[in-house]
C-alpha cells in the first residue's frame, strides 16, 4: 500500500545555541515545509528558517496540539520538523507523537523519523569539567504528568543506589517548593557536603553555573524552570574550577602524584 503523507520529522535541537545542532537536525530543519515547535526552541533555531518555511509556534502546555497539528500535516502531504528542546525522547515531542499516531491507527502508514539531539544534561556536564562519569539517573520534580509520590520514590531509590543524580524541571511558577522537599529526602542517604552543580541555561546567553553542596541547591536564585541540578555521588569531588567524579581508575592504577612515567610504561 502507498501513501502520499508527508515525512514528520522529530528532532532534538540540543541545549540552546545553534551551534550544539547536529549536522543532521540542521540539514532536516531546512528540508522541511513546516516548523512546529515551542515558540522559545523556534526562537532559538530562527537564524536557520527560511522565509518559505511555515512556522507554527505553540505555548508551554500545547503539546498535543503540537503533535496532533503535525500529524494533520503530514496527512495533508506536507513535510514537517517538529523540534524538541535537547533530546526529543527525554521529556519531549517523540513519544507523545508516536501515541497519538498510534492511537490514530496510522503506524507505519505516517513516515517518522527521529534525529538526536544533545540533552541539556550532557551540556552540563560538559561545563563543569565530569560530574558524571558513572551511573547516573534523571528525575524530573515536575508533577504536572508523574505524581509526586512516585518522584518521591525515585528520589529515595536514586539516593540509595549511589548514582550521581540529575534534577530536571526543578522549579516553574507553580511549584516552588519541590527542590527543597527533594532535598530533604536526598539528605536521608546522602552527605550534605556533596558535590552539586547547579546550571542555568547552558550554552544561551543568559549561562550561569554554581558549584554548590547538596545541602545548598535550595538556595539559589538561578534555579528557574531552565535549570539542571547535577549531585555527585560518593566519588565526586571538587578543585576550583571544576566537579569530577572518579570512575574508579585509583582502584585499579596507583594515581598518586608523580606517578605519570611509571603508569605510561606499565600500559605499555
Ligand atoms: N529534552 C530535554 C529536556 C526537556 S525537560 C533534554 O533532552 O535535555 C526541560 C528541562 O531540561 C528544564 O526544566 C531544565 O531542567 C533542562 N534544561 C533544558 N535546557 C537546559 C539548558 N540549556 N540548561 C540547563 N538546563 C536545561
Amino acid at each position: 500500500m502507498h501513501y502520499n503523507y508527508g515525512k514528520i520529522t522529530v528532532i532534538g535541537t540540543g541545549p540552546g545555541d545553534a551551534d550544539h545542532l547536529s549536522k543532521k537536525a540542521l540539514e532536516s530543519i531546512k528540508e522541511a515545509e513546516i516548523v512546529i515547535g515551542y515558540s522559545s526552541y523556534l526562537k532559538q533555531i530562527d537564524s536557520i528558517l527560511n522565509e518559505n518555511q511555515e512556522k507554527m509556534p505553540f505555548n508551554m502546555k500545547d503539546e498535543i496540539k503540537r503533535c496532533e497539528t503535525a500529524v494533520k500535516k503530514s496527512l495533508e502531504g506536507k513535510t514537517v520538523a517538529l523540534v524538541s528542546g535537547g533530546d526529543a525522547g527525554i521529556y519531549g515531542m517523540s513519544g507523545l507523537l508516536l501515541e497519538i499516531i498510534d492511537k490514530e491507527s496510522l503506524t507505519g502508514k505516517v513516515p517518522v523519523e527521529f534525529v538526536p539531539g544533545i540533552p541539556a544534561f550532557c551540556a552540563v556536564s560538559a561545563a563543569a569539567g565530569a560530574p558524571i562519569t558513572n551511573d547516573f539517573c534523571v528525575i524530573s520534580l515536575s508533577n504536572l504528568l508523574t505524581p509526586w509520590k512516585d518522584i518521591e520514590k525515585r528520589l529515595r531509590a536514586a539516593a540509595a543506589g549511589d548514582f550521581v543524580i540529575i534534577i530536571y524541571n526543578p522549579k516553574s511558577m507553580k511549584r516552588k517548593e519541590e527542590l527543597t522537599m527533594a532535598k530533604n529526602i536526598l539528605l536521608e542517604n546522602i552527605e550534605k557536603d556533596t558535590p552539586a552543580v547547579i546550571a542555568k541555561a547552558v550554552t544561551r546567553p543568559d549561562e550561569e553555573i554554581v558549584i554548590t553542596t547538596l545541602e545548598n541547591i535550595d538556595k539559589f536564585d538561578i534555579v528557574s524552570m531552565n535549570t539542571t541540578i547535577v549531585i555527585g555521588n560518593g566519588n565526586t569531588y571538587v578543585n576550583d574550577l571544576y566537579m569530577i567524579t572518579r570512575r574508579g581508575y585509583g582502584n585499579k592504577y596507583d594515581l598518586s602524584k608523580n606517578n605519570i612515567d611509571k603508569n605510561i610504561a606499565e600500559e605499555n
